[in-house]
């Protein structure tokens, strides 16, 4: 056990009693990022210099007890799709290969107002499309667990980072699954804010209104405390929420005694791995004997969701995606070309990869005149009987459990020829970005030593709830 393994809670108190420095900490992650990035490459850019700087600057501040934030000195990882100012921001695409922004993402900027240390930039989905990192213009990320395997997506550089120890803490986005899926793959807490929680400044957008930044950890306490940090209304971000934020560690430790826990029927059909269902029903059965009372409840439009996040998605990327054409940002097509369109086009061509042509293609043709009331203007109508599926049941429970992936995680490859597969590994994520509703996910156990995840959804803007049940649960499983 070296001090990365450690949780940010425990290196905080450690720090706070000078028992370590921050420096200690951010050497002995970077010397985790070392030993393991030959194989798992969770990082498209490391930034050891500026780690080491951040830490020395927080050890001041520990030692004089001035200006100490709430991370102050402990290592954190950024998904390469939120924007750093003097750090190269990607989106693990060739289009943004070379973007340097000039400002941060708030989401950033609150950790870094908080004394966090950023490690790097971690790999994911060219512009957080897909369910498995592998379609990141940098190669795959692998599976710390087996690196044979997939680690989700597409926050999966996140995701491993936190479970190798080449960052206490992670920061990822999750448009239909992106922070959950990952975390369940890798055996790591992973979080979903309600939409308008976090706010979306300098989060490059994929598609906005389902778009949302949220923390990685270790152990839900963790996840709570950076939960903390991100939250929170922005005046640069209009969809953020102007609610206060609740203090999300007071939260934890009330239990699940007579709380109300949903089982949607619809979650545990065919097309679940049976392993899969059950450690998720291993999990509902002790939370049961501590004195929650598990009832079935209904979901009636799940069978839609895959199909409306598709149509919804793209359409939002296909609007999105249409500011890279090689004037404002990054990559621009050079060589003999001999006018401006034909600029754009040799531009999207070299820039973007196979997946996120696909979307914005399928996205322009649901948009299109003629279409967009059989498909875009449906999917909307359907989105609203899914969110109202969820509003009903959440009238009746406190929260709702199901499983984050119906499979385990799979081998590198294996669904990467064949989008449909890959996208149903999304149908029991993507209905809580549609409804906007906050979930986590939390480790419920191992199959064939393969991680699987425990989703448990709330109200919005009851992330207390969520985090009160996974600290619960959490807490039990460590008996
Ligand atoms: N896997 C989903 C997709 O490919 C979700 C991605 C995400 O949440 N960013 O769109």
């Amino acid at each position: 056990m070296e001090l990365c393994d450690l949780s940010a809670t425990e290196l905080l108190n450690m720090m706070r009693r000078g028992e370590v420095t921050s420096v200690d900490v951010t050497r002995s992650a970077l010397k985790r990022i070392e030993e393991k990035e030959k194989t798992i490459r969770a990082f498209i850019t490391l930034t050891p210099e500026l780690a080491l700087e951040l830490a020395a600057e927080a050890d001041q501040r520990w030692q004089h007890q001035e200006k100490v934030g709430r991370l102050n000195g402990v290592p954190v990882a950024i998904k390469d799709v939120l924007c750093t100012k003097g750090i190269r921001t990607t989106c693990a695409s060739r289009i943004l290969s070379n973007y340097n922004p000039p400002y941060n993402a708030t989401a950033v900027q609150r950790l870094l107002d908080e004394g966090a240390v950023i490690v790097g930039k971690t790999n994911m989905d060219e512009f957080a499309m897909g369910s498995s990192t592998e379609n990141s213009a940098f190669g795959p990320t692998r599976n710390p667990v087996d690196p044979e395997r997939v680690p989700g997506g597409s926050s999966g550089g996140s995701a491993a980072a936190v479970a190798t120890g080449e960052a206490v803490l992670a920061v990822g986005t999750d448009t239909g699954g992106s922070i959950r899926q990952p975390a369940a793959f890798c055996g790591v807490v992973g979080m979903k804010p309600t939409y308008g929680r976090v706010s979306r400044y300098g989060l490059i957008a994929y598609a906005s209104s389902l778009d949302q930044a949220g923390p990685f950890a270790r152990t839900v306490e963790d996840c709570a405390l950076l939960l903390n940090i991100i939250s929170g209304h922005d005046p640069k971000d209009s969809t953020s929420a102007s609610l206060p934020v609740p203090d999300y560690i007071q939260a934890l430790g009330k239990g699940v005694k007579g709380l109300k826990i949903g089982l949607p029927k619809e979650y545990f059909i065919k097309g679940l791995d049976e392993a899969v269902r059950e450690k998720v029903m291993d999990a509902v059965g002790l939370l049961a004997r501590e004195g929650a009372d598990v009832v079935d409840i209904s979901l009636p439009h799940t069978p839609y969701a895959i199909s409306t996040y598709y149509l919804i998605a793209t359409a939002e990327a296909s609007s999105n995606l249409a500011r890279y054409d090689g004037v404002k940002y990054g990559y621009r097509a050079d060589g003999d070309i001999e006018d401006t369109i034909h600029m754009y086009e040799e531009t999207r061509y070299a820039g973007f990869g196979k997946e996120v042509k696909r979307r914005i293609m399928l996205g322009t043709y649901v948009l299109s005149a003629g279409y967009y009331e059989a498909y875009y203007l449906k999917a909307q109508k359907v989105r609203t009987l899914i969110k109202e599926d969820f509003d009903r049941a959440l009238e009746t429970v406190d929260c709702i459990i199901t499983p984050v992936s119906p499979c385990l995680p799979f081998r590198i490859g294996e669904k990467l020829g064949d989008p449909l597969q890959m996208y149903l590994v999304d149908v029991y994520t993507v209905s809580l970005n549609l409804a906007g509703l906050p979930a986590i996910s939390v480790p419920c156990g191992d199959v064939d030593s393969l991680p699987v995840g425990l989703q448990i959804i709330g109200k919005a803007f009851d992330e207390q709830m969520v985090l009160q049940v996974a600290y619960a649960y959490e807490q039990l499983r460590k008996g």
